[in-house]
């Protein structure tokens, strides 16, 4: 049972999340179908070494030109799942680092 309600949970916040970000987006724009922009920008996804760019819609796992670890920004936090901005640097709900691991 308590995993139905987990998933219930993730849903609620990612709703919630969604709610924010429209309410963001009509201030910015004045328009409520601002989001749809917001959505289809891209963020580069370059090496952390090199600066190669990469793919970022199915990035590798290493960089093809020095080989150093690609890391990815989750999209939800890793330890509480709650869905996260792109700008977040910390876990709004547990705290979580979602910084980059620094370079081995
Ligand atoms: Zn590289
Ligand atoms: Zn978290």
């Amino acid at each position: 049972m308590s995993e139905i309600y987990d998933r219930q949970k993730i849903q609620d916040d990612i709703q919630k999340n969604d709610v924010i970000l429209d309410a963001f987006s009509k201030i910015v724009s004045g328009k409520s179908n601002y989001r749809t922009v917001i959505e289809k920008k891209k963020i580069p996804l370059r090496c952390r070494k090199c600066a190669l760019s990469l793919d970022s819609d199915r990035p590798p796992k290493f960089c093809p030109e020095c080989g150093t670890k690609v890391w990815v920004k989750p999209v939800k936090c890793p330890k509480c799942s709650k869905g996260l901005f792109a700008e977040d640097k910390f876990c709004q709900e547990c705290g979580e680092n979602l910084e980059a691991p620094p370079l081995a």
